[in-house]
């Protein structure tokens, strides 16, 4: 099969990358939250030993690749994945596979959980490989060191202390329009210490805006730069 007659949209979307190498794929992997459990760890690494070359690879965004995967042994790898109980990672424009540190589940530093807050970002509806007009990313800090790279990541997030608050209420901070690639942008923060159900509100419509808004592989912080930030912060209830 030539690559033209290769669905790659459809195989991206389910994890399955184009290799340099011709007729070869790389598959990606995730786990909610970055977190795989051991038992997922042999599997992988017996489908890296059967279908690649025992490579296993780390991602930036807390995902597991395996390279050099025949083209036609996909569907093959495919069951063998499903078996694993690890899912499938994902690649062009839609959300990608969302980056979350410990927070207070074992970091000594962690003021939030960011694992629960994972959870209800996606029982909102916002879920990796959404369909969306480019590439966007979310990732969680559990406290200000926010060593997920909040910054430079669409939506980012990390625990604060509110010290506006009379209790020095915890909440959460928000980054906005950041991005890597070839034109990187430093997202700007909103000036507030969010609550939790204010933060969940939040993604969801700045999610919801990005969709209606922008073109086809425009990143968040293109369309702000169009959009005027002040009407972006309207628009979002800001
Ligand atoms: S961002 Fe804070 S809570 Fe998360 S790993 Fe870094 S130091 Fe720990």
């Amino acid at each position: 099969m030539t690559r033209q007659e290769i669905d790659y949209d459809a195989l991206k979307k389910k994890g399955f990358l184009w290799s340099k190498h011709e007729g070869e794929f790389t598959l990606r992997t995730r786990m909610p939250a970055g977190n795989y459990a051991s038992s997922h760890l042999s599997k992988l690494s017996e489908i890296a030993e059967k279908y690649g070359k025992g490579i296993v690879h780390l991602t930036v965004r807390q995902g597991i690749e395996i390279p050099y995967i025949l083209y036609g042994k996909i569907d093959e790898v495919e069951k063998e994945m499903k078996k694993t109980g690890v899912l499938p990672g994902t690649s062009g424009p839609r959300l990608r596979a969302t980056t979350t540190c410990p927070g207070n589940n074992w970091c000594k530093r962690g003021l939030v959980d960011t694992f629960s807050l994972f959870d209800k970002i996606e029982k909102r509806g916002i879920v990796c490989a959404m369909d969306l007009p480019h590439k966007f990313k979310i990732a969680i800090s559990g406290c200000p060191n926010a060593c997920t790279r909040v910054q430079s990541s669409e939506i980012g997030i990390h625990g604060a202390v509110d010290l506006t608050h009379s209790e020095r209420r915890i909440g959460y901070a928000v980054y906005l329009g950041g991005c890597g690639g070839k034109e990187p942008h430093m997202g700007f923060k909103l000036d507030k210490v969010y609550t939790e159900e204010e933060v969940l509100s939040l993604i969801v419509k700045v999610v919801e805006f990005y969709k209606n808004n922008a073109k086809p592989r425009q990143r968040l912080a293109m369309l702000i730069e169009e959009t005027g930030k002040e009407v972006f912060l309207k628009a979002i209830g800001e």
